[in-house]
């Protein structure tokens, strides 16, 4: 029979509350609890497991052996139960003897059930136990049973601390607190930043599980629904139109409308459980849906919803001021599990020296967002937030991906050094962004940009850059919920152009598809996303997004010059369509009698090395070449740039790489076409000396950057290093790097 798909949990919830709130001392109350879920769910065995010290408790069972209590314990991804634990979600098996993880515990006797169905304990998020049934014969349970189950777990999830309150004859451990200790976590942007940790949101931990009145519940969800909406209406009245914000906020306001998760709030009242408990419990979903999920993009909408759920739980307890409304200390880091980037842009700027993520990874929103805004990011550390507090000191070295907690004085000491030197240089730089970036004999360089949403252009000023060489237009997309028609799309890159102010722009055509995934684009699974159909590929083979994109690019430069260029081009035949599409729209817009722009360079991304060998029938058709050495380098080498195990492994100051680049950029010169280089590699001062020395004059680099390569070009005389660089071409080694520092520091360059 399928007990609780025709009781509900709700009768069950008000025993267990019942019992909770009743007399006795923990332990009898656990054991209440279990015989009840029990005989509720027609089950033989029910069990809880505890956390204590990282290894699961077994703290009450009906049905095993009541002499394995406090006894049997499993680590995490141990046994069933352990493996529910480490993975966060539910586990149901007719035939749990026969599933690999199961472990044995002879004390408890459970060797004659087969059926085995637990659901993890969580709180705020993390797993802190294992409810688990188990039957005799072969049962299958149904998916309602399991939801019951998840549902009784929040219930018992308020008992996890009484339960593990050390005992007299067991004293609680003395606390870590004040211990220094570093963690290592993946670098999502680099910079160094020291400071004291403001959690992003001290959890909002739902304290009363089960309804008193779910009729009265029902109206405080209608409540926390309407305060919410109203919430994000008031953020949207204050963010500048047309800026990222605006489209996050907008996204934000569809999904607080959204009728599946507002349905399965209600939902989860009706099963017996408060607002708040309710939104809780819709969480738990998302986030076991979250860990399923590798679509990078739609990850990325379920840690919006996940932010908004936050905010619910805020109205729903009265808690709706977040640390980004309280008064950050002069120099906060952030530290959250994750984030949706419209919390972050929250945060007062002026304050904000660093972010740490437990989660977060590249292509996270936030992650966009804080490069934009040059905050250093360090994501991946996992279970940092269970170790630090609010005020702990903590340095972040996001160029290593490393962060120092509580530091010593000697750590503290180094890094401050660090840091003073750091500030110093940033001032020196900051001194020479009036003067053009010359060398020593006359030089000039052009020093540009990345650019690729609205919050970068200020660089543009700050940083003393000739213009942006590379704007990545796909971000632009990437942090909207839907499609951008022309008109927007034309208002956006008006506002670029209006902001680069006279200097040059080169737009990039969408540069998606791999894990680059837009929502409204249907989504195929490559097995090789970098390798696979994106880029020009798919916007040939669907040609209605280039043509809106190349309308709204040339509506948008009227007046201006237009610089467009293509992404992934592989072989002239895709330039050449690519260019058609574009002739195309011009000439519309030409029939249109609109105003047009002033000039129309068009060009192409060279980082499929094929096309460096079809040079002689391209280089007719372009008005220019950016170098894109990020793929190119991933493509020459056959090496995943996104591979941590294989970053540093092939070097652009190899002689394969150098060469290849020389040629390409000699028959550029040759053929009077511009060539520019627009990857990671133009903004390290020692591979810009030799990109410089092999012939490039236009560079384009993370904003961060200009400063330190402007001074190294200043430092720096040409003949020389021509000279020298004929020496490295053919050499054996693997790399020239230690050569070309070794000539830098020989010349006095400014490395
Ligand atoms: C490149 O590939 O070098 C490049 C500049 O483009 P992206 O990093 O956007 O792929
Ligand atoms: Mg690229």
């Amino acid at each position: 029979m399928n007990a609780m798909a025709t009781s509900g949990p709700r009768v069950l919830l008000r025993r267990l509350h019942d019992v909770m709130a009743g007399p006795g001392d923990v332990q009898s109350r656990l054991d209440q609890i279990v015989r009840a879920i029990a005989a509720n769910m027609v089950a033989e065995v029910c069990s809880v497991y505890f956390m204590r010290e990282d290894v699961l408790e077994l703290v009450a069972t009906e049905g095993l052996n009541p002499e394995a209590v406090h006894k049997t314990t499993l680590n995490m991804g141990e046994g069933l139960v352990g493996l529910i634990a480490q993975q966060a979600r539910a586990v149901a098996l007719s035939d749990a003897q026969s599933h690999p993880n199961f472990a044995y515990r002879p004390e408890t006797g459970e060797e004659v059930y087969h059926s085995l169905m637990g659901v993890p304990i969580l709180r705020a998020g993390r797993v802190i136990g294992v409810l688990v049934v188990q039957n005799r014969t072969m049962r299958d349970y149904a998916d309602e049973e399991v939801e019951a189950m998840q549902t009784i777990a929040m219930v018992l999830a308020e008992m996890a601390d009484a339960a593990l309150r050390p005992t007299a004859d067991a004293p609680a451990p003395a606390p870590a607190a004040d211990l220094p200790f570093r963690m290592s976590g993946l670098t999502l942007n680099e910079g160094l930043a020291r400071g004291v940790i403001v959690p992003h949101e001290p959890l909002v931990v739902v304290e009363h599980h089960v309804a008193q009145n779910i009729e009265v519940e029902k109206r405080r969800m209608d409540q926390g629904l309407d305060e919410l909406r109203l919430q994000i209406d008031g953020l949207l009245s204050t963010a500048t139109p047309g800026g990222e914000p605006t489209e996050i906020l907008q996204t934000y306001r569809m999904f607080a409308n959204d009728r599946g998760w507002i349905t399965r709030l209600y939902e989860a009242v009706e099963t017996g459980l408060t607002a708040e408990a309710a939104v809780e419990r819709v969480q738990v979903d998302t986030r076991a849906r979250m860990s399923q999920v590798t679509d990078a993009f739609l990850r990325e909408r379920l840690h919006d919803l996940e932010d908004l759920a936050n905010r619910l739980l805020r109205h729903l307890t009265g808690r709706v001021v977040t640390a980004a409304f309280e008064t950050l200390p002069e120099d906060a880091i952030i530290v959250a599990r994750n984030m949706g980037p419209a919390e972050l842009l929250e945060y007062d700027r002026s304050r904000l020296r660093a972010l740490l993520l437990e989660e977060g990874t590249p292509a996270s929103h936030v992650a966009i967002v804080a490069r934009a805004l040059q905050i250093p990011v360090i994501g991946l550390l996992d279970g940092l937030l269970d170790r630090i507090g609010p005020g702990d000191t903590v340095l972040v070295d996001a160029d290593n991906g490393q962060v120092f907690v509580r530091p010593g004085d000697d750590v503290r000491h180094a890094f401050e050094q660090n840091l003073s030197l750091r500030a110093a240089q940033e001032a020196e730089y900051a001194s020479h962004r009036e003067e053009p970036a010359v060398t020593r004999d006359g030089t000039r360089v052009r020093l540009n940009i990345n650019a690729g949403l609205l919050v970068d252009l200020p660089q543009l000023d700050e940083t003393g850059a000739d213009g942006i060489g590379l704007y990545r237009t796909e971000l632009h997309f990437m942090v909207r919920a839907s499609l951008p028609n022309i008109t927007t799309q034309a208002e956006f890159y008006g506002r670029v152009l209006t902001q680069a102010n006279g200097r040059p722009v080169v737009f990039r055509t969408l540069d998606v598809g791999g894990d680059k995934v837009l929502p409204y684009l249907r989504r195929y699974d490559d097995e090789n996303p970098a390798m696979g159909w994106r880029a020009i590929r798919l916007a040939l083979d669907r040609p209605v997004l280039l043509r809106m994109q190349l309308r709204a690019l040339i509506k948008a430069a009227a007046g201006h010059e237009l610089n467009v260029m293509f992404p992934m081009i592989a072989e002239v035949a895709e330039f050449a369509a690519a260019k058609a599409l574009l002739d195309l729209e011009v000439a519309r817009w030409s029939r249109l009698d609109e105003p047009s722009p002033s000039r129309i360079r068009v060009g192409t991304m060279l980082e499929v090395p094929s096309l460096a060998w079809q040079l002689p029938a391209l280089l007719p058709m372009v008005d220019f070449v950016s170098i894109g050495s990020n793929d190119l380098m991933q493509f020459l080498f056959a090496s995943d740039r996104g591979n941590p195990r294989l970053s540093g492994r092939y070097d652009v100051l190899s002689p394969a790489a150098l060469s290849f680049l020389r040629d390409v950029v000699r028959r550029c010169d040759a053929a009077g076409v511009a060539v520019s280089l627009c990857g990671e590699a133009a903004g390290h001062p020692v591979e810009a000396m030799a990109l410089i020395g092999l012939g490039l004059r236009d560079i384009s680099m993370t904003p961060a950057a200009v400063g330190r390569v402007r001074v190294m070009i200043q430092s720096l005389d040409l003949p020389p290093l021509r000279q020298f660089m004929t020496t490295l071409y053919d050499s054996p080694s693997r790399s020239v790097r230690d050569r070309l520092l070794a000539f830098a520091e020989e010349k006095g360059v400014a490395i």
